[in-house]
């Protein structure tokens, strides 16, 4: 057992911990932050795109719902998401947040209650559109597509600085963290100042236990070398996302019924275009535009320009020998597509006796009209600017992990506070992804941001 016992423990070096690290550690308390996954910076990240899912996502690069139909991308690195993100940040609407003030009964869950929230996280970062000039065929395309179909497009908010474009600099391999130290990551916004306020950082440490006393709470797991190690603290943060947090409080045997429940991904299809001239859509700013349109968000779905580096590519298309390299030696001609599913069937977390991960994802009529939707004005912008075949990828990817801890007033139906508390636990908080309530729709990362902002003070005030 390590003799020291600190203020607040937190489980998870993602976006919440770091951002809730820095920010105990500037008030004096003392914070350990433990990591699963490994430290890297912008010398050391893996190179080759293959070795990159491996090393920096959890199940050796993606994991699957019970159906095998979606793959579920969840990173596992000292940053989290926002090492392997895009770095898209937008605040919640009316829309997401009246329905998470109706299903919580929390009543802060309001853009007046959290602009000031936004505001504070949004002072960490740089946030860029992409100039204009500097936008590449791909964007092209879903411009012109948007404009022929009379949909409403808008140029997309990213954190960033110094991306290069104008020296060549081709932005794709930043989904395997940023060589330039551009992408606004945890390591290099909020780490750096909590390090120099205290913070110890353990990476390469899976928590797999926790046990809660009156006073204390110790945190029990693996290191590196495989030894057994117990930590202890005054409090508790669970920062260890979506998936994370409700695993580790079902093999630790918590009781509250409503944990793994909740689980949303908002599932995404990537549909690609081929057309006769190159379009290039590795080259330069990895997306750019998004979709803006009202009659979107009220069909629940949104559309995004992206891409992705070969071998994702390679996984969403059909084929097999020279069928697939077929349409493999035609990457340069292909423009992408993206829709994300505003998903409303939830899903649900769970372990077996084992420990191990069981999760249950589908979509219900409602979520597949939606996805059919989204679905379909593609294929107008792919048809409308002359696409000669469209590809429609293989399978559905989640990415925004969300819930499992929804928030809420109500013991009985939720897991964590308005006070970002465990129900029935007063030494254990959460923010993260985890807390979500339902799927809002929107990028997720800003309110984690926002939240993990809120919860820090909530801590502060608690400790001291
Ligand atoms: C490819 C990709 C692109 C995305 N693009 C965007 C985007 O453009 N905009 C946006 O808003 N969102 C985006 N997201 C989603 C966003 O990154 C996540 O919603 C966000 O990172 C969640 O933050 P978090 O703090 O809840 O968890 P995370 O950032 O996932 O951090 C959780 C951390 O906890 C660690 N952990 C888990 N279990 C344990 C354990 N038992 N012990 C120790 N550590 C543990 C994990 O290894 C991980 O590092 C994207 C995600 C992916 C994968």
């Amino acid at each position: 057992m390590h003799h020291r016992i600190y203020d607040v423990i937190i489980v998870g070096a993602g976006i919440s911990g770091s951002i809730i690290a820095k920010e105990l550690c500037e008030s004096g308390l003392s914070v350990l932050l433990v990591e699963a996954g490994k430290n890297f910076n912008r010398t050391n990240y893996p190179k080759k795109e293959i070795d990159a899912n491996s090393q920096l996502y959890w199940g050796g690069g993606i994991e699957l719902n019970t159906n095998a139909d979606i793959g579920i991308l969840r990173p596992k690195v000292v940053g989290g998401g926002s090492v392997v993100n895009q770095a898209l940040l937008d605040r919640f609407d009316d829309l997401a947040l009246d329905s998470w003030k109706d299903k919580t009964k929390i009543n802060w869950f309001s853009r007046k209650e959290l602009d000031p929230w936004y505001d504070k996280a949004l002072s960490e970062l740089n946030v860029e559109e992409i100039p204009k000039e500097h936008r590449n065929g791909n964007a092209s395309i879903f411009i012109k597509g948007f404009e022929a179909n009379g949909f409403k497009s808008a140029p997309l908010k990213r954190a960033q600085k110094d991306c290069a474009y104008d020296k060549g600099s081709d932005c794709i391999e930043c989904l395997s963290g940023c060589i330039r130290d551009s992408k606004q990551s945890m390591g290099i916004t909020v780490l750096p100042k909590a390090f120099a306020n205290g913070l110890e950082l353990i990476s390469e440490f899976e928590v797999t236990g926790i046990k809660e006393t009156s006073d204390l709470v110790r945190v029990f797991g693996k290191d590196k070398d495989e030894d057994n190690r117990i930590f202890r603290g005054k409090k508790l943060v669970l920062a260890a996302g979506a998936i994370g947090n409700s695993k580790l409080l079902l093999n630790s045997n918590f009781s509250n019924n409503s944990i793994g429940k909740n689980f949303f991904t908002h599932p995404q299809f990537m549909s690609l275009g081929i057309y006769d001239e190159e379009i290039h859509a590795e080259k330069g700013p990895f997306q750019s535009m998004k979709s803006d349109d009202p009659n979107f968000r009220i069909k629940s779905f949104k559309l995004e320009n992206v891409f992705g580096p070969p071998v994702a590519i390679s996984m969403l298309l059909p084929g097999i020998a020279s069928r697939h390299l077929n349409y493999m030696k035609q990457i340069t001609h292909m423009a992408c597509i993206e829709v994300a599913v505003r998903d409303q069937n939830p899903g649900q977390i769970s372990t077996d006796s084992k420990g191990r991960l069981k999760i249950e994802k589908t979509l219900d009529e409602r979520d597949q009209t939606t996805f059919d939707n989204g679905l379909s004005a593609i294929h107008d912008i792919f048809n409308s600017t002359g696409a000669k075949e469209i590809v429609d990828g293989n399978f559905k990817i989640g990415l925004h992990l969300m819930g499992g801890l929804s928030m809420g007033v109500n013991p009985a139906n939720s897991v964590v506070n308005e006070n970002f508390k465990l129900h029935g636990h007063k030494n254990i908080y959460a923010a993260d992804s985890s807390v979500f309530p339902n799927a809002p729709g929107i990028n997720p990362s800003l309110t984690i941001m926002a939240l993990s902002k809120k919860a820090a003070q909530e801590i502060k005030g608690d400790v001291q």
